[in-house]
């Protein structure tokens, strides 16, 4: 069984290194789940993160801009968990949490986007990330978006009637481990599956 919770992010990088259906090499990123702020804040996020790892550090860039805040700063987060940011204040902190930051393993190589996903990062005792949790894991087939959300259930939603991804009426179906399948077995039962929606 994956291991599902981790002290520090480079515990999270090694749970797995190469894509379960091609065997590339798997991109870790560190990457946000929103480029919108939170309606309290009235704001909008204007660059989304998009970081790959070089040197065991992801740099990234906050830009934000609502009528009482305009922010444009750097930081960086080390595999260590240390995160700094230039123009560091408890509110550009909450800000970038906001963001729902958090480190992706993506194949980015063949079609099936294979992906593992932690859970957002959160800041409860800075300059240091908290331990996370595995968030979500999943692929593409064509259409289809299958998800893992870890260890509950296993989820296919259509790309087409997708607004957002938790307010979409996929179909639940009981967990199923993505690694210990064997994966022409997998994609013929997801595909088993999406026939009826
Ligand atoms: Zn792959």
């Amino acid at each position: 069984m994956i291991k599902t919770y981790f002290n520090t992010i480079e515990d999270f990088i090694k749970i797995r290194d190469n894509c379960i259906f091609c065997n590339q090499k798997l991109d870790a990123i560190l990457t946000t789940y929103s480029s919108i702020g939170p309606p309290s804040n009235h704001g909008a996020i204007l660059a989304n993160i998009n970081s790959k790892l070089v040197d065991d550090k992801f740099n990234f860039r906050i830009k934000y801009t609502s009528i009482s805040q305009n922010v444009d700063t750097k930081g960086w987060i080390d595999i260590k968990n240390n995160c700094h940011i230039d123009e560091s204040s408890d509110e550009i902190l909450s800000l970038f949490a906001d963001m729902m930051p958090h480190i992706d393993l993506q194949c980015n190589k063949c079609k099936m986007n294979y992906y593992l996903s932690g859970a957002s990062l959160r800041f409860d005792n800075p300059p240091l990330v908290n331990p996370f949790i595995l968030f979500a894991e999943g692929f593409n087939i064509g259409n289809l978006i299958i998800l893992n959300t870890w260890n509950t259930q296993t989820n296919i939603y259509n790309k087409n009637n997708l607004t957002l991804l938790t307010k979409s009426p996929g179909i639940q179906l009981p967990f199923i481990p993505f690694d210990s399948i064997n994966k022409d077995v997998l994609i013929n039962k997801v595909q088993t599956y999406a026939t009826f929606f």
